[in-house]
């Protein structure tokens, strides 16, 4: 098993297993290192109570929760759980410590996400190994149980997929759909948590089956576009992969509410702003020259233009010239922002003009020197900046 464990987790195991006490690596840190993909973290359970786990390792701080989990050098481990009850669609009832490893296992979501590794042997009774070479999702235990148990999972699978670019098994995609609309019991911040994932995934149309069925339309997004055109959110994988993009292209091709979405979802201020940045441009049409779009650019966006025209020609073939126009204005180096001129705020001040007054100058050397770029050298900046002052 090619897992390489990095140093504090190993350290952790074999400080648990010199206590005698059963431990593992288990989840995402097994599935990705399996995959060859980075480990964001690695997760270790041990097959103890939670104060075993605290004698064991005398500088572990527990994190809080009804898991028990501790962090141990910035490693979190967390006892071997069985899980009974979940009668609010979301959390189980019940939670006993006295688990195996086998029962920690029963209760995870899917069987690339159910494989144990101590070191040296893989526990794996739900064959997760198998679905990784398949690259195939499927439920441990029976799918429809499974996400009647935990509403956020069927969100989580639609996540992988398109993370991971896998299918998914048959069954569990049925019960996954069936089970949609169970979705609206999650909490909008753990739907926010897991589309962040989604779109900043390879593919996140994956989650297309998903949102046609309803599944996010209590949460602002709606199913009616993708039930007409399954295919539109295909243009969600080319849309650069920022956070804003994606969701800006997200809320765009599912046809779902912008303030609607934000605030069920609530984005923070600026990134609404942003957002609007991005939707007066785009309804703006592509620019027919390269004046045009110096024009649009006066005053720089808060993101990187080039990821915004990206965008706006994956969206709409309208656009398709605009990233290749883009490059060649930035070829020219010709000015369109204030920051562009040949004159500094400091050399405006010491060449007379008021400290007030010096933004609305610059504003309208700026649109001087977009229609005559010849402008664009000291002397004739501080000319004009002199007539400029006394007319503003
Ligand atoms: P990533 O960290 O890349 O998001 P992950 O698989 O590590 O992926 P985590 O949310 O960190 O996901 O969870 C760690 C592990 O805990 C999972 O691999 C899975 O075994 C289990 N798990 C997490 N959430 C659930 C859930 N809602 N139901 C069942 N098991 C879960
Ligand atoms: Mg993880």
């Amino acid at each position: 098993m090619p897992i390489q464990i990095p140093e504090k987790p190993a350290a952790a195991l074999a400080a648990l297993h010199k206590a005698g006490i059963g431990a593992w690596v288990v989840g995402g840190a097994v599935r990705d290192s399996l995959l060859e993909r980075p480990v964001s973290d690695w997760d270790l359970t041990a097959a103890c109570q939670p104060e075993q786990l605290l004698a064991a390792l005398p500088q572990a701080k527990p994190i809080g929760g009804v898991y028990g989990t501790v962090s141990w050098h910035g490693v979190e481990i967390t006892p071997c759980r069985k899980e009974e009850g979940y009668t609010d669609n979301r959390h189980p009832d019940h939670v006993t410590f006295d688990a195996d490893i086998r029962s920690d296992l029963a209760r995870r979501d899917f069987t690339v996400n159910a494989i144990a590794y101590d070191g040296q042997i893989a526990i794996d009774p739900y064959h997760g190994h198998l679905d990784l070479q398949e690259r195939l999702l499927r439920c441990v235990g029976e799918p429809k149980k499974r996400f009647a148990e935990d509403a956020l999972r069927i969100l989580r699978l639609y996540r992988f997929a398109g993370v991971l670019d896998f299918s998914i098994e048959e069954q569990t995609n049925a019960a996954a759909l069936a089970l949609a609309h169970t979705l609206a019991t999650v909490s909008a911040p753990r739907v926010r948590g897991e589309l962040n994932k989604a779109l900043n995934g390879a593919r996140p149309s994956a989650l297309t089956p998903l949102i046609a069925a309803g599944g996010l339309e209590a949460f602002a997004i709606p199913s009616q576009k993708l039930v007409q055109q399954p295919e539109q959110l295909a243009v969600l994988d080319r849309i650069p992969n920022t956070m804003l993009c994606r969701w800006w292209a997200f809320l765009r091709l599912t046809g779902a509410d912008t303030q609607a979405a934000a605030k069920v979802f609530d984005f923070g201020r600026g990134f609404v702003r942003d957002m609007a940045r991005l939707d007066a441009l785009y309804a703006a049409g592509c620019p027919q020259d390269i004046h045009a779009l110096k024009l649009l650019l006066m005053e720089q966006p808060p993101f990187p233009p080039e990821d915004a025209f990206a965008a706006f020609a994956a969206m709409d073939s309208g656009f398709a010239k605009l990233p290749q126009m883009y490059q060649d204005l930035l070829v020219s180096r010709e000015p369109y922002q204030k920051q562009h001129l040949r004159i500094t705020p400091a050399e405006l001040l010491v060449e007379g003009i008021p400290g007030r007054k010096i933004g609305k100058v610059q504003e309208c050397l700026v649109k001087a020197v977009v229609d005559t770029p010849s402008l664009n050298v000291y002397p004739t900046l501080a000319q004009m900046a002199k007539g400029l002052k006394k007319v503003l």
